[in-house]
Parts: structure tokens; C-alpha cells; sequence
């Protein structure tokens, strides 16, 4: 039998398999304390996840083994294979098996680091390159975004160009963490497919909805806290390390800069949550510039209670993770129209 062929429900299924990956995991059953193991295994016609009660020892991730008397069964939305005291396991020493991979098709909003590898359909933008030299080669390194309906998030790609404003469907696509937030990478074996067609997004959520460090989220809220240490302050205009004494103590001979720091708490009626926002985004709400910074840094705080203090606002922002919940990175704020309105009213229904 193929993994392929499996497609249900089958008390008794007999495989040459290839074990992906294994993790052992101990739990609290009625029957006491347990261990099971679970991972991926795969042959020639696809990938499926497995749970095994009993496993013997000695079999590791890589190893081709021959698998009798297993049941599967559907969990999830997806075949599983299950492995008890009846099922036999054999190693196949010094066998391959070449792996079909499969991966799910994924909204960026649902990415986790439990599904480390999908296949994602998004818009690509602010895409740049950079070239690095390693042995005497040069390649280079593809930094931007990629968006869907759902969220906005990183992504990076080894080598391969991606056009900005280009839909793609990448299968295989790697996800990971970096910088508090979920990043995305292709590699040379991830399929990378153009698509034809334009996507526009628009996205609008209720903070309760929002359970994942998502990027390019649009939230509608109140401002219900200024955080008083918000305002002025000054970096290294080298590492751009904030600066407590005006100086850089690994640069002391660069100049510094100004940047504005706020912080603050938005309430959207399901939810309220910590957010901050540099000057990129407050200094156009506040509608002044960097050459206005250091006339107006006396007054910025009254400045920043005046326009942001007890006022309904749109602010566009990336959800980062916290100690133990999700906080915003503020990218634009601007205040309420009445589009807004019926576009979160839309959302609501
Ligand atoms: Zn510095």
C-alpha cells in the first residue's frame, strides 16, 4: 500500500515508510502517566502525521522502516496513522525512500510554528536585495513582504527575485520566528509560482479575533491610556540604541538623533491592548516633520494628549508577541471617518 491510497478509515494498513520526524511526549491519562510519540513519515506519494503508543526504540528520524497491523483514521481534517501493542514496526537498514512532500494550503493569519513548512497564496511588496559573500560566492538574500486577506507578514528569500505587487503561490514555504513576529522563508525547494491575478486587502478585525503576531492589521478603538513617558527621545544615529544620557557608549563620537516614543492603550469594545508607535507614524498625524522635532520636543507630550488621549482612531499595526499576550507595533494611525465606520460595521456582521 501507498500513503496515497489511504483514505479513511483502515484497521489494518501495511507501508514502507520513511520517518520524517519523531518527538516523544509524556501525558496523564486515566490509566496513569503514558508516553507516545508523534511526527511525519512519508513515501513516494505524499507526507501524513502519526501517533504511536508503542514504538521501538532504536528507530530515529530518517530511518525507513516497515509498517504492519497500523490503523489510520481521520483527525482534524487530515488521514492519521496510529501505531498500538499490535502493530510491528521493522527497520530497514540502509534503505531511502524518496519523500513526496505535501504541504497545506495556509492564510497567513493561521501560520504557527507547529506547521513549520506550507503553501501560502499572497502579494508580495517591499521586496530588496542584498548581497552577501560566503567562500568566494556571491548570493543574495531577498528581504519584504508578503500579504494575503488575512495578515501581512516577513518573508525572505535565498536567492530567488520576487517581483513587488506580483500574487504568488509558494509550496513549501518555511515559517519561523524573528523579532517577536512570524517570518516566512523560500529556499531552493520551495516552488515558487506566479500568478496571474491582482488581490486588494483590506484588513479589519476586532482585537478578540486576533490570536496570532499578525502583520497589516487595520483595528478601530478608543485611546484610553497615554503612557506618561512617552515623547521625546534621542538614539545613536549609528546603531540606533535609545540613549538614557545623550550618549552612545559604543559610538560616543556619532551624533545622536531624534525620535518620538509612544505608548498607549487602544480599546475596540472586545478587547483592549498595549500598543506603541515611533515617529514614522505619529509624525504625520501629529502633522510635523523631523526638522520640527527639536522646536517642538518641549511640547510633544501635551501634543500627544491632545490629539491621541480619549480619541477614536484607525491605526494599522502589527501585532508583536509579548511575555504572555500580543501587543501592537503602530505602522499609521489616523483618526475615524465615516468609511471606516461602515467598513467595520461590515466586519461585524
Ligand atoms: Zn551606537
Amino acid at each position: 500500500m501507498k500513503l496515497s491510497e489511504i483514505n479513511g478509515e483502515n484497521a489494518n494498513v501495511e507501508l514502507k515508510v520513511k520517518i520524517l520526524s519523531l518527538s516523544r511526549r509524556e501525558t496523564t491519562t486515566s490509566k496513569g502517566e503514558t508516553v507516545y510519540y508523534y511526527g511525519l513519515l512519508g513515501d513516494e506519494t505524499g507526507v501524513i502525521p502519526y501517533t504511536a503508543w508503542e514504538f521501538p526504540a532504536p528507530i530515529k528520524a530518517g530511518d525507513v522502516v516497515q509498517i504492519k497491523y497500523a490503523r489510520s483514521r481521520i483527525y482534524n481534517d487530515r488521514i492519521r496513522l496510529y501505531f498500538d501493542s499490535k502493530t510491528e514496526v521493522l527497520l530497514k537498514p540502509g534503505e531511502d525512500i524518496e519523500v513526496k512532500r505535501t504541504y497545506k494550503e495556509t492564510k497567513l493569519m493561521d501560520l504557527s510554528l507547529k506547521n513549520p513548512f506550507v503553501t501560502v497564496t499572497g502579494k508580495i511588496s517591499n521586496m530588496s536585495g542584498k548581497e552577501y559573500n560566503k567562500a568566494g560566492n556571491t548570493f543574495t538574500i531577498y528581504n519584504g513582504f508578503i500579504e494575503d486577506d488575512t495578515s501581512r507578514v516577513r518573508i525572505s528569500s535565498f536567492g530567488q527575485a520576487l517581483e513587488n505587487g506580483r500574487i504568488y503561490r509558494m509550496v513549501g514555504a518555511r515559517v519561523s520566528e524573528f523579532n517577536k513576529q512570524l517570518e516566512l522563508s523560500i529556499g531552493d525547494k520551495t516552488e515558487v509560482i506566479p500568478e496571474d491575478e491582482d488581490m486588494d486587502f483590506e484588513r479589519y478585525y476586532k482585537l478578540f479575533e486576533v490570536d496570532n503576531p499578525a502583520g497589516g492589521i487595520t483595528i478601530l478603538g478608543f485611546i484610553i491610556t497615554l503612557g506618561t513617558k512617552s515623547g521625546i527621545i534621542k538614539r545613536c544615529s549609528e546603531c540606533n540604541k535609545p540613549l538614557a544620557n545623550g550618549v552612545c557608549p559604543d559610538h560616543p563620537d556619532k551624533p545622536t538623533k531624534l525620535d518620538i516614543f509612544t505608548y498607549f492603550t487602544l480599546d475596540d469594545g472586545t478587547k483592549y491592548i498595549q500598543c506603541i508607535a515611533g515617529k514614522k507614524a505619529i509624525m504625520p498625524f501629529l502633522g510635523i516633520k523631523d526638522e520640527d522635532l527639536p522646536r517642538v520636543a518641549g511640547d510633544i507630550y501635551r501634543m500627544l494628549e491632545d490629539k491621541l488621549y480619549g480619541h477614536a482612531v484607525r491605526v494599522n499595526a502589527d501585532f508583536i508577541k509579548s511575555e504572555e499576550d500580543l501587543s501592537l507595533r503602530v505602522n499609521f494611525i489616523a483618526g475615524i471617518t465615516k468609511e471606516d465606520i461602515d467598513k467595520d460595521i461590515k466586519v461585524s456582521q
